[in-house]
């Protein structure tokens, strides 16, 4: 078999699978070899844990935070590898890192979220890792980019590693949400979640950990403490080898696919019934749009700018309002309302600019004009984006 193909298939014929869901667990960070030792014991004993996961090298966001016990930590790493059944990960974000871990024996190499972001740190990574068969898993960047996500996985497959996994850590955000991290679960290519990160919280370890197996996602990484509360790192995210346990007890694992005609047919019809839905939605788009161009040809003749926003906010206050009234998230409802109302921007600018598309997103803050292009005998207007 070659690179491509062994690349292409799923993480459940690895060597190290022992079915779904994959665990991870282990503690945020390495502390002492005492801790190590017996939060690994403990897991152990759980029977659906494959990996042990421990931080060596940590990378803080502010200085003076516990930033790992370094090098000596991987010793104490081997010894869990040598005296329990547990396979062994650590952090990499550096080609050092990786010389080290690899020395020791490491089986399981992760790229953090503060790594992915950088394609200089992660070629760094894939170059140290050419010619080595070890198993790699990318967390997302804490920005959500996918193409970063996606980019750092194509560089570790070019660099030869086929045993490659992607880790959904949720994703930083700059509002106040219910999370530490946003999960964005809309984004296609997570392969395994890590609940801890996203969560930054106990109390919501069982609701992410469900979710993502409802969204049939393989694994899991949870972080695991002999003494969460007194953890150098993480300490309110992390169970203990107990807590891993009671929790684990109560997620339900779905069957991804059935052969029960009798439900396939009803789920049939009701697929049926959502394409339609989708019809209608994309109809009353068009509608909406045609709506939107009028009131931009309006507004041409008048010499009324593009943007008033107290309408826009008090469209958004109806329909979140409505939308939370029907079920739906206020996050969902605007998230649709900005888009929509991006698109009918477009609409009116193209309106405005005598049928030139404007770039999209150049609407915030930035500054275009329409530019005459001759080329071939033919002339054609084009939107130039100034500054944005
Ligand atoms: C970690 O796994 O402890 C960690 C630092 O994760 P992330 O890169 O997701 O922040
Ligand atoms: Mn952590």
């Amino acid at each position: 078999m070659n690179n491509e193909q062994r690349i292409n298939e799923p993480i459940s014929a690895w060597n190290a699978w022992k079915g779904r869901p994959f665990m991870i667990a282990g503690p945020c960070s390495a502390e002492t070899e005492e801790q190590v030792m017996e939060t690994a014991l403990r897991i152990e004993k759980l029977d659906q844990v494959t990996v042990y996961r421990a931080g060596i090298w940590k990378p803080r966001t502010r200085p003076d935070a516990f930033e790992g016990v370094g090098s000596e930590g991987l010793k104490w790493l081997r010894r869990v590898k040598q005296e329990t059944r547990l396979l062994v990960a650590t952090e990499v974000a550096n080609e050092r890192h990786v010389y080290e871990a690899l020395k020791y024996g490491i089986d399981l190499l992760w790229i953090g979220a503060r790594t992915t972001v950088n394609p200089f740190t992660v070629q760094e990574i894939c170059d140290a890792l050419k010619g080595v068969d070890v198993m790699v898993m990318v967390k997302n960047p804490v920005n959500p980019d996918v193409e970063l996500w996606t980019g750092a996985i194509e560089r570790l497959a070019r660099a030869g590693i086929t045993r490659l996994g992607a880790i959904h850590r949720g994703f930083t955000s700059y509002e106040k949400i219910r999370y530490r991290n946003q999960p964005n679960w809309q984004i296609p290519i997570e392969l395994r979640r890590d609940p801890s990160h996203i969560g930054g919280a106990r109390a919501y370890l069982h609701e992410i950990s469900q979710k993502a197996l409802d969204l049939n996602y393989d694994g899991l990484m949870i972080e695991t403490h002999r003494d969460p509360d007194n953890a150098w790192s993480d300490a309110a995210q992390q169970l203990t080898p107990d807590e891993l346990h009671e929790l684990m007890s109560r997620l339900i694992l779905r069957n991804t696919r059935t052969d029960d005609k009798k439900l396939l047919d009803i789920l049939g019809e009701l697929r049926q019934q959502i394409d339609v839905y989708d019809e209608h939605l994309i109809d009353l788009m068009e509608k909406r749009m045609k709506v939107s161009e009028t009131i931009g040809r309006y507004k041409k003749e008048n010499n009324i700018t593009i943007l008033q926003s107290s309408r826009w906010e008090e469209i958004l206050d109806r329909v979140v309002q409505n939308g939370t009234s029907k079920g739906l998230s206020r996050e969902v409802v605007e998230a649709i309302f900005k888009a929509i109302h991006q698109e009918s921007i477009n609409h009116q600018m193209k309106v405005m600019n005598n049928g030139v598309v404007v770039a999209p997103g150049a609407v915030n803050g930035s500054e275009q004009k329409v530019v005459t292009i001759k080329k071939n005998g033919t002339t054609k207007k084009k939107a130039v984006l100034l500054k944005g």
